[in-house]
């Protein structure tokens, strides 16, 4: 079976992250949206998956400084309040995303 993969990462807004996967699709994604929804330990509970951090505890200003890839299957996002814990798979940044 053939994974879909991030092709490209560009810039859309100062708060928008914009996606285009190997399969042609594209994604917008809010950068506020992807720092409140981070899957990480420290942000959600690992055993019951129950979030760990709420919306408000994260500004609005919050951007990303830096996007790294983790092998051919997530990224990882460094944040500008300091939080790059977060793995986003591509799955789950697919799930994320709001088709455009
Ligand atoms: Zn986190």
């Amino acid at each position: 079976m053939d994974t879909i993969r991030v092709q490209e990462i560009s810039q859309i807004d100062q708060r928008t992250l914009g996606i285009t996967w190997t399969d042609g699709k594209k994604s917008a994604l809010d950068v506020v949206m992807l720092r409140r929804k981070c899957p990480c330990a420290a942000c959600i509970d690992e055993w019951s998956h129950e979030p760990r951090i709420k919306p408000e505890d994260i500004k609005d200003t919050v951007r990303p400084v830096k996007v790294e890839s983790v092998g051919l299957y997530a990224l990882t996002i460094h944040f500008n309040d300091g939080h790059r814990t977060g793995i986003y798979t591509f799955k789950y940044l697919r799930e994320l995303a709001t088709p455009s």
